[in-house]
Formats: C-alpha cells, structure tokens, sequence
C-alpha cells in the first residue's frame, strides 16, 4: 500500500508510565561506543523488556580504535537481527562520527587527568547530541542512556527505573575489583557525577570565570557535593531514591519528553556545567528533576 501522504502523531497519547511495557512504551537505548564489550551486549540481549519496543542507537568514532568497536558491534547485530524474533530489536542505528578534532582514545587515568576534562567532555557531548537528534522520533517514549563500558545491568533495568515514575532517574555506577588488602574480590565507586550540589560549589561557581567549569572527583577541586556513590548502604532499603542535581551518562533513564523539551548535553559551559552535569541542569531549567538510585547498583568495566 502506498505510504499516507502525511503522517499524525497525537503526541499527547505518547504515554511514559510506570508500566511500561502494558503501555506498549517504547525506548530507545542509546550508547556512544569507543570500544565494544562483549558483557554490555549480553547483558542487552538479556534485557527482559519486549525487544520489539527497543530501538539501538549507537555513535562510534572514527579512530583504529572506533572501526574495532563497529567491526565487532556489527556482528553481533547482525547475528541478533537474524536470530529468533523475540530477541531482536525494532531497530539498530549506527553513526560514525567524523569531527574536526577526533577524541583520540585515552586510557582511564588519561581521560580523568583534570586538564583533560573539558575538551574530552565537550566532544563526549557532542557525541551524545549527535546520537539524540538523529534517532529520537515521534514515537519514543524513554530514553536510556547506557555507556558501552558498563558490562553488568539487570534484564529489568528498564522496568525497575521506570517504575519510580521520574522523569530523570541513574542507578549507581561502581566497579568490581581485586583489594590486595584484603586479598578479596571487592567494589568500588565509578561514576561521580551523580551529586547532590553544594554551597561550596556554588559559591566557585559564582567566582569563576565566564567559560570555566566545575568538573567532580577531583582533590584539586573540593567542591563538597554529596556524592551518589558514598550513599551507597547495602543494608539500607534497595530502593531508596534521592533527588540530584548532576547526573552521569553511565546509566540513565530519561523521559523522552525531556529531551523533547529541548534538555541536551550542553558542550559549552552551562551554569559552569557540562555534558551530563550540565544536562541535569538545563533539564532542572526547564523544571524536569533529576533522581537517583544510591542501593541500586551497574557495574563499569575495570582497565
Ligand atoms: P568515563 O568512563 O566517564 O571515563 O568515560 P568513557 O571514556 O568510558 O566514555 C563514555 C562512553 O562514551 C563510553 O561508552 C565510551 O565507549 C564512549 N566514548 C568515549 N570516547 C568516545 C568518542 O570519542 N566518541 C564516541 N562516539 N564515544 C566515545
Ligand atoms: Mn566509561
């Protein structure tokens, strides 16, 4: 048949409830990729969330490094999108970035070095807006942010996030790892943007200038703001939620209409903010709260 020659999108009918999946909501899982993980991508082939109201969206840069990550990610893709029709998803888009000044890949203690921070995140949110505007559609419901690092989630994130009815929501991003102390297994925090704000970092706010920023995590900069990752208590209540106001991309649920809204990660310094600081920010603008899982826990790659 031939296509309708306009297409109506009752955009009020768009539900994003907390019963997702009996709402037929869909999500698109959104995830700039340097390198591919073999457990990120078994972990989303064991996401329980009917598959059929997933979309994937990947932005990958061209570097050596990038073109490995794509060669991998494709096969898997193309195994999944052929394989039993429950398990594959509506859709799998995969952008190449080609910017001017290509963020070269950088090992963990390079990429966190505080002088690295700006231009690294300004290109992480470049990146991450690139990847929003091309694949959000009239359709969306939520948005999930994950990072291809993060290699441990449950099958129910979606439905355990979106159950909280919150138009902004990150679990807690830790890492496991070997303590030679105590000669054990053993986590610890990852993902520092997830914080509560402070006066002391709203008054260096206020001091500074016009183009700096306020980066988290780092001993030259005190800011003391409360941390997601230090209200992490295994004994407390699992579902324990805690109102933000700095949310990290590792892992985060986000309403679509936020976005709709016009809430992106900003590359230039927003209220000193940037990337994904700086997206809770310009979403608290536009009076969208941001939220937090301290007990409730996905785990980053460890290099
Ligand atoms: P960190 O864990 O906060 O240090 O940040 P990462 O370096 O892990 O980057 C966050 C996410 O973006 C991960 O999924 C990376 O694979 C991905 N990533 C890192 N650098 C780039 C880049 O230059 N371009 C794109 N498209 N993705 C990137
Ligand atoms: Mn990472």
């Amino acid at each position: 048949a031939a296509a309708p020659p306009v297409v109506h999108y009752y955009m009020n009918n768009l539900t994003t409830s907390r019963t997702p999946i009996e709402n037929r909501e869909t999500v698109l899982v959104l995830t700039p990729m340097a390198r591919f993980y073999q457990e990120y991508w078994d972990n989303l082939l064991k996401v329980n969330y009917p598959h059929d109201l997933i979309a994937l969206g990947y932005i990958i840069p061209k570097t050596k490094e990038g073109n490995l990550a794509y060669a991998a990610l494709q096969v898997q893709v193309l195994k999944t999108q052929s394989g039993p029709k429950a398990k594959r998803f509506a859709s799998v888009t995969i952008l190449r970035q080609d910017t001017e000044t290509p963020l070269q890949s950088q090992s963990e203690q390079e990429r966190h070095k505080l002088e690295n921070q700006k231009p690294r995140r300004s290109a992480m949110a470049k990146a991450r807006n690139s990847l929003l505007f091309t694949t959000m559609g009239p359709t969306t419901s939520w948005v999930l942010w994950i990072d291809a690092d993060v290699i441990e989630f449950p099958p129910t994130l979606i439905q355990d996030l979106a159950l909280y009815d919150v138009p902004i929501i990150a679990p807690n991003c830790f890492q496991r790892f070997y303590n030679a102390d105590t000669k054990a297994n053993d986590i610890r925090e990852y993902d520092f943007n997830n914080w509560i704000d402070s006066p002391t970092a709203r008054d260096m706010a206020a001091k500074m200038a016009k183009d700096d920023i306020l980066v988290e995590g780092y001993g030259e900069m005190p800011t003391y703001r409360s941390l997601m990752t230090k209200m992490y208590d295994p004994s407390a209540d699992p579902g324990t939620k805690v109102k933000l106001d700095g949310v990290g991309g590792a892992t985060l649920l986000v309403k679509a209409e936020v976005h709709r809204d016009g809430a992106m990660f900003p590359a230039f310094p927003f209220y000193h903010l940037i990337e994904t600081e700086g997206f809770a920010k310009m979403a608290s603008r536009l009076n969208w709260e941001s939220y937090g899982l301290p007990n409730y826990l996905v785990f980053h790659y460890n290099e």
